[in-house]
C-alpha cells in the first residue's frame, strides 16, 4: 500500500513513523512534510490547503490511501476533493470537520445527541455575554466561535478580563461562546471513526500551557503522555459510548458522516466525564505518545477507517509501559518565534534508548543545516517501562539537542509519575 500523507508537522512525522512499521504499507509520501519527515521519506512541496493540487499528487503517486493530519486543509475540502476523485482518504469532509471549526456547531450536535458538556450560551450580544456570567459564575470561560489554535479562548477568574475578550471577539465581527467552568483534570481520546463504527486509542493528556505548573498563555500544545492509569476502570468504553458514538450516529444520521480521527478533548469532573471541545485530527503532540504505544500496523487501519471497514470487535494492541512526549519551541514561543537557528544533536538524542525525534517546524538551509522554522520546532518521544523511565529517557534525549534560546517544560507527566493525578 501507497500512502501520501499530508501536513508538516510532528503529527504527521509520528504517523510516518509508524507507517513505516506497517509491514503492508510499501512506501510513503509526504507533502510538503520538513526537514525530518525528508530524511525518511520523500516529500512533495504543496500548498496543503488546495484540494485540487492535493487530488493531483495523489494521483500523479497512486496513492492507495490519502492521510490529511492538519485541520486547515479538511476546512478547506480537500478530504472531499479526494473523495470526489474515488481515492480513499483517512479524514472527514468540510462539514463534519466543522464539529472542530465551529464551537457552536458542535455543541448543537452534542445537544442533539445528548452528549455531556459544559452548560453554554452562543451569541454576538454583549449583555447576553453579561448575563451568561452571572448565570455560570466564575472562572468565566469565553470563547471566540472559530478556529483559534487554542488562542481564542480565555479562562479567568477575572471578569473584566471575560469580557475584554467577549468584547474583542465581538467587535471583530464574530460570535462568543459563554460556558460554565469544568473542573477537574483534562483528558483527549482519539476515535477512528469509518462514518459508522468507532474504535478507541489510548487516552493521553497533553500540556496548553508554556511553562511549568501551568503557567504562562495558551499553546498548541508543549508535551503529553500515556497511559492514564489514574482513569477511573471502564472510562475509554464511557466516552465511547456516551460520546463518540453518539456524535459520530448525529453526523451520520445529518446526511456528513465522519470519516477520520474525532478528537475528544474531554473534563473528568466530579459529576462525571464532560467535553471541552472536538477535533477532527489527531492532535499535536498527544499522536506522538500514543502512536508510539500503537503495535497494530497503523496503515490498515487507517485504510479500513477510509473504506467503511473499521471492525469494532478487534482489540487494538499496545505495547506494555508507558510514552511521554515534550515540545522543544522556539524562543518566544508562543508569541511571535525566532526562527532560522541551527538544531543540534538530533542524532545524539535518538540514539538514548527508546527515544525518537518527530521534527515539527524544520527545515534544513542552503548550507545544509537543520533549521528551526516554526513556534514548536521538535518533540522527543520516550518510551519506557513506565512513565518515570519513559520521563528519565525523554529528557536525556532533549538535554542533547542544542537550539539556541528554545524552551521547553520541565513537568510533563510529573505528577502522574508521582501518582499526583486524578
Ligand atoms: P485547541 O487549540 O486546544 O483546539 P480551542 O481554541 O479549540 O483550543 P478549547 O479546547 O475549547 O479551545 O479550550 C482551550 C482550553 O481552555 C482547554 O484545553 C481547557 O484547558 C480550557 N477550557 C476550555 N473550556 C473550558 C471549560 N468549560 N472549563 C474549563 N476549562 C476550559
Amino acid at each position: 500500500m501507497k500512502v501520501l500523507v499530508v501536513g508538516p508537522g510532528g503529527r504527521e512525522h509520528a504517523m510516518i513513523t509508524s507507517l513505516l512499521r506497517d509491514p503492508h504499507v510499501s512506501e510513503v509520501h509526504a507533502a510538503p512534510g520538513n526537514a525530518g519527515i525528508a530524511q525518511d521519506v520523500p516529500v512533495h512541496p504543496l500548498n496543503a490547503q488546495d484540494p485540487e493540487a492535493v487530488v493531483a499528487l495523489a494521483r500523479e503517486l497512486a496513492a492507495d490511501l490519502v492521510v490529511v493530519g492538519p485541520e486547515a486543509p479538511l476546512v478547506a475540502g480537500v478530504a472531499d476533493a479526494l473523495r470526489e476523485a474515488g481515492i480513499p482518504v483517512f479524514g472527514p469532509s468540510r462539514e463534519a470537520a466543522r464539529i472542530e471549526g465551529s464551537k457552536a456547531f458542535a455543541k448543537e450536535v452534542m445537544a442533539a445527541a445528548n452528549v455531556p458538556t459544559a452548560r453554554a450560551v452562543a451569541t454576538t450580544d454583549l449583555a447576553e455575554v453579561r448575563e451568561a456570567f452571572e448565570r455560570f459564575g466564575a472562572p468565566h470561560v469565553v470563547k471566540d466561535d472559530g478556529l483559534a489554535a487554542g488562542k481564542g479562548v480565555v479562562v479567568t477568574e477575572d471578569r473584566d478580563r471575560a469580557e475584554a475578550h467577549a468584547r474583542e471577539c465581538l467587535d471583530a465581527g464574530g460570535s462568543v461562546l459563554v460556558e460554565e467552568y469544568l473542573d477537574g483534570p483534562e483528558v483527549s481520546l482519539f476515535v477512528l471513526s469509518d462514518g459508522t463504527h468507532v474504535v478507541p486509542l489510548l487516552p493521553a493528556q497533553d500540556f496548553k500551557r508554556v511553562r511549568d505548573g501551568d503557567q504562562g498563555p495558551n499553546t498548541g500544545g508543549m508535551g503529553a503522555y500515556t497511559p492514564l492509569d489514574w482513569l477511573p476502570e471502564g472510562f475509554t468504553q464511557e466516552v465511547v459510548e456516551r460520546v463518540a458514538r453518539p456524535v459520530v450516529d448525529e453526523l451520520r444520521r445529518r446526511g456528513t458522516p465522519f470519516t477520520g480521527v474525532l478528537y475528544c478533548g474531554l473534563a473528568v469532573t466530579a459529576q462525571g466525564v464532560r467535553v471541552i471541545e472536538f477535533n477532527a485530527r489527531f492532535g499535536d503532540p498527544e499522536t506522538q505518545s500514543v502512536l508510539a504505544m500503537l503495535e497494530t500496523p497503523l496503515g490498515s487501519l487507517l485504510l479500513d477507517a477510509a473504506q467503511g471497514r473499521l471492525c469494532e470487535e478487534r482489540e487494538l494492541e499496545w505495547r506494555p509501559g508507558a510514552s511521554v512526549t515534550i515540545v522543544l519551541a522556539a524562543k518566544n514561543y508562543p508569541g511571535a518565534p525566532r526562527t532560522g537557528d541551527p538544531v543540534t544533536g538530533l542524532d545524539d538524542a535518538a540514539a538514548e534508548p527508546g527515544v525518537h525525534v518527530c521534527h515539527a517546524g524544520t527545515v534544513r538551509n542552503e548550507a545544509g543545516e537543520i533549521v528551526s522554522a516554526g513556534g514548536r520546532v521538535l518533540t522527543v518521544v520516550a518510551h519506557g517501562a513506565d512513565l518515570r523511565e519513559a520521563r528519565e529517557r525523554g529528557y536525556r534525549g532533549i538535554r542533547r539537542i542544542g537550539l539556541d534560546g528554545s524552551h521547553h517544560r520541565g513537568d510533563i507527566a510529573l505528577a502522574a509519575a508521582e501518582d499526583r493525578v486524578g
